[in-house]
């Protein structure tokens, strides 16, 4: 079974120091007089599981978790929160030994998620845990007050404790999730067909359009045949104008010279 190790916590609310709480097989309790800190470790776990609301972490601000200073002590500029689980039966889908699920937050507003050191989304860390029971709503988790509220809770949210329990939540959200992305993928094919039909309209003069210009093609090559059959039938005429004009020329320069001879004579 997936084991809660250790959490650590490094300037999350009055945790101004790194500190490590080892969680031992059996029952682990944190004892400490009002005011100590005991429900901080609570608000801590909720946080790196991706609890969103301020309220139930008790702030008004997210910031609001990290070290905010005390007497003798400077505020910080992050808190981190690290949750360490004993993975050795491989219940988490990861093939490490040791899970180590973080939160980072700073002083800008920036924040992050960790699995194992690497920066991830909070999705995958809710899809990691999802059917185990460890997630801020689940059963994992139950604060003061939330004992009482369980029990006098509807059918329907019991129901959803007993659904997380037994692994199903998993299932439903996955089930939502297939669901939702179908009706997008239904959009994106109605969306297709719409696009389909006015392609196919335009397809038809778009044919039309390229037969003509096919057509125009065919023409004006013939019509650049028929150019040059008559530009060298131009030709041949004038080139026998031509030797009939120089034999005339020939025949009137021998007349010229003939007429000069008898002139001298
Ligand atoms: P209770 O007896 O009410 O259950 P508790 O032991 O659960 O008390 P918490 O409510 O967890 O105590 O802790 C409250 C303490 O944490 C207060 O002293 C408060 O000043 C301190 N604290 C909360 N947020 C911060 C913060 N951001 N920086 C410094 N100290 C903080």
């Amino acid at each position: 079974m997936t084991r809660l190790k250790a959490l650590e916590l490094h300037g999350f609310k009055s945790f101004a120091d790194r500190t490590r709480f080892e969680f031992h097989s059996g029952v682990t309790a944190i004892v400490g007089p009002n005011g100590s800190g005991k429900s901080n470790v609570v608000d801590a776990i909720k946080w790196v599981l991706g609890e969103q609301s301020v309220r139930s972490l008790r702030g008004k601000e997210m910031t609001d978790v990290i070290f905010a200073g005390a007497a003798g002590r400077r505020p910080l500029n992050s808190a981190e929160t690290t949750l360490i689980f004993d993975n050795t039966a491989r219940e988490l889908s990861l093939a490490n030994d040791e899970v180590r699920i973080g939160r980072r937050v700073y002083r800008s507003g920036e924040s992050e998620y960790l699995i194992n050191g690497e920066v991830c989304r909070l999705r995958d860390i809710r899809e990691l845990f999802s059917g185990t029971g460890a997630a801020t709503e689940a059963y994992s988790v139950i604060e003061q007050g939330r004992v009482d509220k369980l029990l006098v809770s509807s059918g329907k949210e019991r129901r959803g404790v007993f659904e997380e329990a037994a692994g199903i939540t998993k299932f439903r959200t996955r089930r939502a999730e297939a669901l939702r992305r179908l009706e997008r993928t239904e959009q994106n094919r109605q969306r297709l067909a719409d696009i389909v039909g006015e392609v196919a309209s335009r397809l038809e003069t778009v044919l039309r359009q390229a037969a003509r210009a096919k057509r125009w093609r065919v023409l004006s090559e013939r019509l650049k045949r028929c150019r040059l059959a008559a530009a060298s039938h131009d030709l041949t005429g004038v080139d026998a104008e031509l030797i009939q004009f120089e034999q005339e020329r020939a025949q009137l320069a021998t007349a010229c010279h003939e007429a000069r001879e008898s002139l001298a004579a």
